[in-house]
């Protein structure tokens, strides 16, 4: 099985030069002229497009299993696929929870034969080493701290405890994600707002106070340093929380960090309009923390964009209670048309676009044969279509979440054709060929 990507950009480092791609037996094979390029079973037109490597989106909930009423796994991936992604790294925190290697396992055996694009998983941080090692042979790609969870008796709660599983995790070299919010902290304030019938947006905010992030960032970092493991804070949200990272990053932590296009798009004031579907943790901050975190971003200081992708059903997110809307939104048919806008403004470069969604979450999760797009690599791209003008239309999703603070947005550029090892997945809004995606595993190519 061979497919030519004719006359077509390349995006190489922040030029774009017009080239060929042939893909073979799933990896890259050649990229050079068109009259060079070998003959292939399939030839694709890239005249007008750019080709990037496809992209990786390091924080999804593909929920599935007892939440598939939200998202399933063929939804998803079908989703992953409009929106530019040919790799996703679902979150463990589904019912039941990936928290066993058994988990684990009975997962990847029901995705195999429903994903149609590459998925890994995450597996939750466990606190008995032995657990640990197992679910890292079972294949996580990585393991998921929950700070934020409001259990105050929790081991992770503990900083010994906790120490001590991160310092597995160190010896395994298996990066930790970490939600970084003091979850008992916010409890605390959340039951006192309750009793006390307080129930707006404004509390809500008030409830996840930014320094609620800081004081989580300052904690893993201090303990991450300690034993030298590899964290990984998700969507960072504060100027404070990043400045911390920063800091430590200069004097040698291991810490690398994600922002979210909700956290660079969307601030506090758009609350009022969007309610509860502008409502996820950590929420929307002030417009000073979103201009820093664009800053920091674009100066390098922030890893990768990941679109904390997080569906729901619509009435779990217009419930007229504060403190039961579910947190979160669907971001994986928005990130790519809002960041490829802001390259079409000349206010984001391709270079950049293509570190922080695929070479950068490549390296960090250790995607082997995935990022870049070069000769040897695995045969997954996205074409885009830079010139293509449309509005948000949440309807349109191919996640089972059609809801979105981005509707009626209007973004310029827009994923045309997304291929995954060589075959065409989608096709400018068309799903073309199903189950293409493989369970990506840690370390195995
Ligand atoms: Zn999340």
């Amino acid at each position: 099985m061979s497919l030519s990507i004719t006359d077509v950009k390349l995006a190489v480092e922040d030029e774009l030069i017009e080239g060929a791609i042939s893909i073979r037996d799933g990896r890259i094979d050649k990229i050079g002229k068109t009259a060079l390029l070998p003959k292939a079973d399939r030839t694709i037109d890239g005249k007008g497009l750019i080709a990037i490597p496809g992209l990786i989106d390091a924080h999804v909930h593909l929920r599935d299993m007892e939440l598939s009423y939200k998202e399933d796994f063929s939804s998803g991936t079908l989703a992953a696929a409009a929106g530019g992604f040919t790799t996703v790294l679902d979150m463990p925190n589904t019912k039941p929870p990936t928290s066993s290697d058994e988990r684990l396992v009975e997962k990847m055996a029901k995705a195999r034969t429903a994903i149609h694009v590459n998925v890994g998983f995450y597996a939750s941080l466990a606190e008995s080493a032995t657990d640990l090692r197992r679910m890292t042979n079972a294949g996580a790609i990585a393991f998921k701290l929950h700070m934020n969870e409001p259990n105050s008796d929790a081991w992770h709660n503990d900083r010994q405890r906790l120490l001590s599983s991160l310092e597995e995790c160190g010896a395994l070299r298996v990066p930790v994600a970490v939600h970084a919010e003091n979850g008992p902290a916010i409890a605390k304030i959340q039951t006192k707002y309750r009793e006390a019938g307080r129930n707006s947006a404004r509390d809500f905010l008030r409830a996840h106070a930014p320094r609620f992030e800081l004081e989580a960032v300052r904690m893993i970092i201090d303990l991450a340093r300690r034993v030298h493991s590899n964290v990984h804070v998700c969507h960072l949200s504060t100027r404070r929380s990043l400045y911390e990272i920063s800091a430590a990053r200069k004097k040698g932590a291991q810490v690398t960090c994600e922002v979210t296009p909700h956290h660079l798009f969307l601030d506090t004031s758009d609350l009022n309009r969007k309610g509860g579907l502008a409502l996820m943790v950590p929420p929307l901050r002030r417009r000073s923390d979103t201009i820093a975190l664009w800053k920091a971003m674009l100066g390098g200081q922030i890893d990768i964009i990941a679109s904390d992708h997080a569906p729901h059903v619509l009435e779990e997110k217009e419930t007229r209670d504060v403190w039961a809307v579910k947190p979160g939104l669907p971001g994986l048919e928005t990130t790519l048309p809002l960041l490829l806008t802001r390259v079409h403004r000349g206010e984001m470069t391709w270079a950049g676009l293509v570190r922080l969604l695929a070479e950068k979450p490549a390296g960090i999760f250790g995607l082997q044969g995935k990022g870049r797009l070069e000769v040897g690599m695995d045969g997954d791209l996205v074409l885009i279509d830079p010139k293509a003008q449309f509005n948000i239309d949440s309807s349109k999703f191919y996640s089972k979440a059609h809801f979105s603070p981005f509707d009626g947005v209007k973004c310029v550029g827009r994923p045309a054709v997304t291929i995954v090892a060589g075959h065409v997945v989608h096709d400018r809004g068309e799903i073309v060929e199903k189950n293409q995606g493989k369970v990506v595993v840690r370390g195995v190519r």
